[in-house]
């Protein structure tokens, strides 16, 4: 029986990650976590009945603490009980399915207590790769990929020598507005923004992947999770999401995973450590399909990824800086306080005036981030 402890487990990962325990009889969860949706958060208690649950908002964990008062999971709120979860004795791996920078303590304690994690939480690695990679070597943990990307590299590496590889060629579909050019984009409603053409995700990785940001932190993901320089890492537009990533090796080969776009594939793999299960679900029908076609990415026009790689060139604490920034301008264009270009003019202002740290702590890093806050909330 393997025991799983979920961190965001209303979202959308969260809930395909739940999906999949309910279909496989030897995985259990034992501990669940969540921000505020305490509705949603019962509901799950009462059909997995976790040992812990854990409310970020305090407010919240008191009135779940009453609801669920018949059953025998206990309920904490707040960081500190996001952290207890991450680390509670009773999980082999913690899936870390919640957004932004707030994953990064609760990873650091799940793998200080020995836990494998199913990382679906990208912005905790990019911000704090410099730590979290050695940190899961220390304690002898893995680290396993969720993001579909991510996974099918994982997955095209299964037996191979890691010293053969020469590239990772990582997919995107180009986002809603793909092929559109910057005077196009200066009107974009958020409506128009959450429609993604083939994946359903939550809110912000979802404008995150109309801005193209997404690619651009998935890219540095990459670079941590494979150890593998940026100018080895090379996007390729693929509009159909079939092809979910591949790698190129020294011979020339290329091999790829490809796949209806399902998350619930990625997260298995992940549960399972990198061992194929049974999964139901559409499967691949190339005649259906048709073809498959490829673009360059439009980096003119979508600047998330070029300024992600200049955020991880600069390294440090320059791409703490691009996310915390980049979070806080979604956050302000999904409240349609600012326009959807403002996001890319968000991000170059704070990576402009700021002055690189080469080696920042987790403290350093949870710092620039408000700082970057703060500062964007004071001129927008
Ligand atoms: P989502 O918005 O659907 O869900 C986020 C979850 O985090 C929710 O359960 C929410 O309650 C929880 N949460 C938010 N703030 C919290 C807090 N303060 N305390 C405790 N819990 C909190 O997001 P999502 O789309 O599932 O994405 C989760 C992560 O996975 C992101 O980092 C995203 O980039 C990554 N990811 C998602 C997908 C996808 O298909 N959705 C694919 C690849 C990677
Ligand atoms: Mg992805």
């Amino acid at each position: 029986m393997k025991k799983i402890a979920v961190l965001g487990s209303t979202g959308s990962i969260g809930t395909q990650t739940l999906d999949i325990v309910s279909k496989n009889q030897d995985l259990q969860v034992v501990g669940l976590a969540a921000g505020s949706n305490i509705k949603m958060l019962e509901e799950q208690i009462r059909i997995f009945q976790p040992r812990l649950a854990a409310v970020g908002d305090e407010e919240k964990a008191k009135e779940l603490k009453e609801r669920v008062k018949d059953t025998k999971c206990r309920v904490t709120g707040g960081m500190e009980g996001l952290l207890e979860l991450a680390a509670m004795e009773e999980s082999d791996i913690l899936v870390t399915a919640i957004v932004g920078m707030i994953g990064i303590r609760p990873t650091i304690e799940g793998i200080k207590a020995g836990k494998d994690i199913a990382l679906a939480n990208k912005e905790t690695l990019v911000t704090a790769g410099h730590i979290i990679m050695p940190l899961a070597k220390e304690y002898g943990v893995r680290i396993l990929p969720v993001d579909s990307e991510h996974s099918a590299i994982f997955q095209s590496l299964n037996g191979e020598n890691p010293d053969t590889v020469s590239k990772l060629l990582i997919t995107a579909s180009g986002g809603p507005f793909r092929g559109k050019k910057t005077e196009d984009l200066q009107n974009i409603r958020v409506e128009d923004a959450l429609k993604h053409p083939n994946w359903a995700m939550g809110q912000k990785i979802t404008i995150d992947s109309a801005t193209l940001v997404n690619k651009g932190l998935e890219v540095m993901e990459a670079k941590w999770l494979f150890g593998v320089d940026l100018d080895r890492i090379q996007v390729v537009v693929q509009p159909q999401s079939v092809i979910h990533s591949m790698v190129e090796f020294t011979d020339g080969s290329i091999i790829a995973q490809l796949g209806t776009p399902d998350m619930r594939l990625p997260i298995q793999y992940a549960l399972y450590g990198g061992e194929r299960k049974f999964l139901g679900g559409e499967r691949l029908d190339f005649a259906k399909l048709g073809s498959i076609t490829f673009e360059e990415p439009d980096m003119e026009t979508f600047k998330g990824l070029p300024l992600a790689m200049d955020a991880s060139r600069a390294g440090g604490s320059m791409p703490t800086v691009f996310n915390a920034a980049n979070e806080k301008a979604v956050a302000l264009f999904l409240q349609r306080k600012i326009g959807f270009l403002d996001i890319y003019r968000i991000i170059e202002e704070a990576m402009g005036e700021h002055e690189v740290i080469a080696d920042p702590a987790a403290e350093d890093i949870l710092q620039i981030e408000q700082e970057v806050y703060n500062r964007i909330e004071s001129r927008w």
